[in-house]
């Protein structure tokens, strides 16, 4: 197996991206497995470039294939915030707790209609030879007004799935990861490789 280097340390980003990549004979690893201590600095100004400088910062750090995520939650009454900084929505550093503290107090006056969300993934595969795969995937929902369910990280309990109807939290790691922004875009990513192996 090819490794591949996950440019996070984020379990949960690892489990859901692990499974499709073994398809294609890569093994995933994260930053921290592979030997690799570094905060890289995501100053981009959308989900693409932010998903293009970390799979970048890795490339150049080992000089082996890397794959990054950057994703976020943009919520429609919020102007597409806190999108590319939902991480720190509350400030650093990050914290979950914080953040749907602070998106459920800016949405208290939104009424049911009006509280319409999408999460948002952006997955970046870059080769040691500069070949670049870009897949974007996008969940859409609702943000609920308490939180419900225990499975997943971040937005998960907030954020009401349009298909099922109910959070990212209540659905099991199999079911999210059926459905999720990131399972959408590594569909993407999936096909790309399959056409880029069929060349
Ligand atoms: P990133 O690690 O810079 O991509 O930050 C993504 C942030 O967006 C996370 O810290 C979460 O707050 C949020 N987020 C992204 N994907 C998800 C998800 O699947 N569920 C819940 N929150 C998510």
């Amino acid at each position: 197996m090819t490794k591949a280097i996950l440019a996070s340390n984020n379990a949960h980003k690892l489990e859901e991206i692990y499974d499709i990549l073994k398809d294609f004979n890569y093994e995933l690893i994260s930053m921290r497995d592979a030997g690799l201590e570094m905060d890289i600095e995501e100053n981009g100004l959308t989900f693409e470039s932010n998903s293009l400088i970390k799979a970048k910062a890795v490339v150049d750090a080992l000089g082996c294939i890397a794959i990054a995520d950057d994703s976020g939650l943009m919520v429609d009454a919020l102007d597409g915030a806190p999108g590319i900084y939902s991480a720190r929505y509350a400030g650093e550093p990050s914290d979950s707790n914080k953040n749907n503290e602070k998106l459920l107090d800016a949405l208290k006056d939104v009424s049911d209609d009006k509280r319409t969300a999408k999460f948002v993934s952006v997955i970046t595969m870059l080769f040691e030879d500069g070949e670049t795969i870009v897949a974007r995937g996008e969940a859409h929902g609702k943000i609920g007004y308490e939180y419900k369910g225990d499975n997943g990280f971040g937005y998960d309990p907030l954020f009401i799935d349009d298909v099922s109807g109910v959070t990212f939290a209540e659905l099991s790691s199999k079911e999210k990861n059926e459905r999720s922004h990131r399972a959408k875009a590594l569909i993407i990513l999936k096909e790309a490789l399959e056409k880029r192996a069929n060349k």
